[in-house]
């Protein structure tokens, strides 16, 4: 909420300020006063005088009554940040944009995470220098409870109105074939895979190492070793943290954040629902899960043919039966390149391989949802 801006008397007073248009660009020196409505800062770079109005104003530290500079940005230019240096200019700044100083700031929890951002941003500064990716360093940064409490808030947030396939035997052949997976991958602890009775084809990596598989995806598998390829490129994503990182890029790290810290921003929340069942992943990061997939099934002695044979019978299906249906276009969007993925599959060495089930866990794996729990009540149904 923008506090109320306490009418003021402009200051002539010039500082030294540094504008840096964005994250990586050049640095511009200049001098900065505290204008009627806002910062007004002229740059030797000769362009026109810029003000940021005080009410957009964020800084970056709150500024105390002992602040020697400051670190500016504004929601009128995102992504641009201004240096200013003076204790004059900060004392006239707090007085002229009150919700800039700590006093304005009280809530503990907001002083902790607002703390938790300075670093992050620090750290994410230091990782943009390094030319890495800010939003996947900073997922890695993440404890796992954290990015545990992402994936059930996003999972949760996607699954409503759809009852999780509970039946026992079923459970117990998914559990099966998820350790047997989950044994290649590098930290060697298990996927949780969650089945919903949802006729939507479709299947998605959480945060948190989570999985969530439709039953209308157990529906379209012809094999065990299908679904096996669906689960490892979807471990594949999970290994490289892109949902994470998906989510951090698309609501912006205060807002997962929150999330993670157990506050609740409902808006954000069904944001990160949405994100993930639609937007899908750049092309590398598919070309990144598919590495990671085949390298799960050769360690758990199961063919890579399920892989590249389930996503080329999808697309085929989708060709023939066109858009309308049974929503598997939208599953194929997120998950594209299934000719590549096919190729890559053709290319790799043969290496002895087992059915990723055998026939009785396989048809108990398809009938797991013959057993559903609402996941409001802790009740199972038959
Ligand atoms: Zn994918």
């Amino acid at each position: 909420m923008p506090s109320p801006i306490r009418p003021q008397t402009p200051s002539t007073v010039k500082s030294y300020c540094r504008f840096t248009p964005g994250r990586g660009l050049a640095s511009v020196d200049g001098t900065a006063t505290l204008g009627l409505t806002g910062v007004e800062f002229e740059l030797d770079d000769r362009k026109p005088r810029r003000i940021w109005r005080y009410d957009r104003l964020k800084a970056e530290e709150p500024i105390r009554p002992n602040t020697i500079d400051v670190l500016l940005s504004s929601g009128e230019e995102p992504g641009a940040s201004l240096f200013v240096q003076g204790i004059p200019f900060a004392e006239g700044l707090r007085a002229r944009a009150p919700h800039l100083s700590q006093r304005a700031r009280q809530q503990h929890r907001r002083r902790v995470l607002i703390s938790i951002l300075a670093v992050l941003a620090a750290l994410i500064a230091a990782g943009a220098v390094l030319s890495w990716s800010p939003a996947k360093w900073v997922a890695n940064a993440l404890p796992f409870s954290w990015r545990e409490r992402l994936g059930d808030a996003a999972r949760g947030s996607m699954t409503v109105g759809y009852k999780e396939c509970v039946d026992p035997a079923g459970l117990a052949a998914l559990a099966t074939l998820t350790e047997r997976l989950s044994k290649g991958a590098p930290t060697g602890t298990p996927f949780a895979v969650h089945v919903y009775d949802w006729s939507l084809m479709n299947a998605f990596a959480v945060p948190g190492d989570e999985i969530v598989l439709t039953k209308g995806l157990l529906d379209k598998a012809q094999s065990p070793d299908e679904v096996a390829g669906v689960l490892a490129h979807e471990m594949g994503h999970g290994i490289e943290l892109h949902p994470e990182a998906s989510i951090i890029r698309n609501v912006g790290l205060g807002a997962a954040l929150e999330i993670m810290v157990g506050g609740t921003t409902g808006g954000s929340l069904a944001n990160v629902g949405l994100m993930l069942a639609q937007l899908g992943y750049s092309r590398s990061a598919e070309r990144e899960a598919d590495h990671h997939a085949l390298e799960l099934l050769k360690a758990a002695g199961i063919a890579p043919k399920g892989l590249g044979d389930f996503f080329t019978r999808i697309m085929k299906m989708e060709n023939e039966e066109g858009s309308g249906g049974s929503g598997m276009p939208s599953w194929l969007r997120t998950h594209p390149l299934p000719a590549e993925r096919a190729r890559l599959v053709k290319q790799a060495a043969a290496y002895p391989a087992t059915p990723a089930l055998d026939a009785q866990s396989w048809e108990n794996l398809k009938s797991v949802c013959n057993k559903t729990r609402d996941p409001k009540d802790s009740e199972t149904k038959s």
